[in-house]
């Protein structure tokens, strides 16, 4: 079975900080829509932050590898972007545990235990206009690929299909958590930012792993 390994999941997080970059910004372009027109400013600070941490770091295994990069964006990134994305790659890092590689199932976990982390942080549900809106069908789209016998390249590009629809199913919903919220029925025919920059976070992985 193909594995995962520390490099490729280096080469991930390097490949979304260059969407990020990319993106800055869309991404605040949609946050002055429903926001602060921040959240571009926001990841590209903490991405840029995590690529300074790699570039001087030798990681052996999974769990430092994310435990650095999730403390990196709490640290980093203000808003309410930074501790959520914080919490997934630290609840990620964690699931994943002390190992070089990962199977694809076990990417899989890791996954689910990232989305566990934003909900947990942030309490959305579905429908509320957030990033969890993009993260759970993509999270939902891999781990169900891999049950049906789907390669890695064929699971990740099932959660980067689902991942845009669900950040495309943003742009009709009502916010009902964070800044977005204040505007209320002012927040509908808006494409969410944090759904925006989880699309990217599942097309970096297609970029590097698929
Ligand atoms: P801030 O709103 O503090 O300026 P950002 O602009 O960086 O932070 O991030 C805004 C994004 O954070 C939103 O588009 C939304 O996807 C996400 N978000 C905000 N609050 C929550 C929450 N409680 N749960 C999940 N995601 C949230
Ligand atoms: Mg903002």
């Amino acid at each position: 079975m193909t594995c995962v390994t520390v490099g490729d999941l280096e080469a991930w997080l390097r490949e979304y900080a260059g969407l990020i970059r990319a993106n800055k910004e869309a991404l605040t372009q949609l946050d002055s829509a429903i926001g602060d027109a921040d959240h571009g400013i926001n990841m590209d600070r903490g991405m840029q932050a995590v690529v300074a941490a790699l570039d001087g770091t030798e990681f052996a295994h999974v769990a430092k590898l994310f435990q650095k990069v999730g403390m990196t964006l709490v640290s980093t990134v203000g808003g309410a972007a930074g501790p959520l994305y914080g919490t997934y790659f630290l609840r990620f890092g964690t699931e994943a545990g002390d190992v070089a590689e990962l199977t694809v199932a076990e990417l899989g976990e890791a996954l689910s235990a990232g989305l566990g982390g934003v909900v947990a942080r942030g309490k959305p549900e579905p429908g509320d206009k957030t990033m969890f809106d993009a993260m759970a069908p993509a999270t939902e789209a891999y781990n169900a690929a891999v049950a049906g016998g789907a390669d890695l390249a064929a699971a990740l590009r099932a959660a980067l299909t689902a991942a845009e629809q669900g950040r495309d199913d943003t742009i009709p919903m009502l916010a009902r958590k964070g800044r977005a919220s204040y505007l209320g029925e002012r927040s509908i025919g808006h494409q969410d930012p944090g759904a925006t920059s989880t699309a990217l976070l599942f097309a970096a992985a297609v970029a590097a792993m698929a």
